[in-house]
């Protein structure tokens, strides 16, 4: 491993300032730090910016929530006002990594962590993600996991995080302190997809910090499912997050985004709009995910997960319409 400096910050300010070319922020460390390892990252400088005060949840009376962006996976899991008001998100979180990972990772880490692409993860190999120009082997290798949607001919890499799935059906929004002072933005705007600059997995600037994550209120039943190739430490082939509000038989409001398709968590807008006014059968269901992996554009060895989401779409709102009607 390249050699590098530790700082801790001490406050916002004094991590803004100690960003400066070369020096990345810290959270928990769980990916970065495997990656230095790997020799995929190299900073020179680590600012810890786990320890800043941004460890609590907060609950508006509106029901909404303010998340701090160093608050544990494990807190975040854990907590009562999370469990209760936001289930898709807890069970998000529990569903990803293992039960050590989620005590040290921190909520920015997952939300800004790397692709589990096999060939960005391996230095020995080319990749645009990693060293822009070099190729995407992945397209004509190794891709039975990577993206089904908005790929780019540059890279087909899908995003791993759980947790992000969930945080993009609930319409969440993300608190960016930057060197030009503090913005808020949609979740749906923090991951971008491929295109031609595949290196860049999101629209954050050099230098920004996230400090807050805030999530509006729910009031409907919701659910995250995940399918993996196995029961612990795997990311998801395909994963829902959804929530179903139903009223005498028709789908009066739905939040539905998607994990493993893209290089970014998928909200299905498209399937959210032919849903609200439907009927709440299996049919409309399964009609208004074909809407959204109309779409879709597998690879020659993923063309399995758009029968694998569509059925997961259409269990998880059967599951949530079950629940709403009785
Ligand atoms: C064995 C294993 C299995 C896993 N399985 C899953 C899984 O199934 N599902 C899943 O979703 N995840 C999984 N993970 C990934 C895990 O969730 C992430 O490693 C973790 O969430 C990253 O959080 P962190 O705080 O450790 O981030 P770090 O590794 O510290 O940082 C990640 C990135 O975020 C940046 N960063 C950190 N904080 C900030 C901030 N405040 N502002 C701006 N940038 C910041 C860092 O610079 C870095 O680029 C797994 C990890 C391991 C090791
Ligand atoms: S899919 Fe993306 S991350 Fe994977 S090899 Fe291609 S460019 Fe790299």
């Amino acid at each position: 491993m390249r050699p590098f400096a530790y700082e801790r910050a001490t406050s916002v300010q004094d991590a803004l300032e100690r960003h400066s070319d070369g020096a990345v922020y810290l959270g928990g460390g769980t990916n970065l730090v495997d990656l230095m390892r790997l020799g995929v990252e190299e900073p020179a400088r680590l600012v810890d910016v786990a320890h800043l005060p941004h460890d609590q949840i907060e609950l508006r009376p509106d029901g909404s929530l303010v998340i701090g962006a160093a608050v544990s996976n494990s807190a975040l899991a854990a907590d009562r006002t999370v469990r209760e008001g936001h289930p898709m998100l807890a069970q998000a979180v529990l569903a990803g990594a293992s039960g050590q990972v989620r005590n040290l990772a921190t909520v920015a880490g997952n939300l800004l962590q790397r692709t589990r692409c096999p060939y960005f993860q391996d230095a020995s190999k080319p990749c645009n993600k990693r060293d822009p120009g070099s190729g995407c082997p992945a397209r004509e290798g190794e891709h039975h996991n990577l993206a089904i949607m908005g790929h780019s001919p540059e890279c087909v890499a899908t995003h791993p995080s759980d947790m992000a799935v969930a945080l993009a059906a609930l319409g969440a929004s993300i608190r960016i302190q930057g060197r030009a002072g503090e913005r808020t933005i949609p979740i749906d705007e923090l991951h971008r997809l491929p295109e031609n600059e595949p290196e860049r997995d999101t629209t954050l600037e050099p230098g920004d910090l996230i400090t807050a994550v805030e999530v509006p209120p729910l009031g409907m039943p919701s659910r995250y499912r995940k399918v993996r190739e196995r029961a612990s430490f795997a990311f998801a082939l395909v994963s829902v997050a959804a929530a179903l509000d139903v009223d005498d038989g028709v789908v009066r409001d739905v939040r539905l985004a998607l994990g493993g398709v893209a290089h970014k968590p998928w909200r299905a807008w498209h399937t959210e709009d032919a849903l609200r006014g439907a009927e709440m059968t299996g049919e409309s269901f399964q009609r208004a995910a074909e809407v959204e992996l109309g779409v879709a554009e597998p690879l020659r060895d993923n063309a399995y997960k758009v029968p694998l989401v569509r059925n997961l779409i259409v269990r998880t709102l059967t599951e949530l319409a079950e629940r709403g009607a009785s």
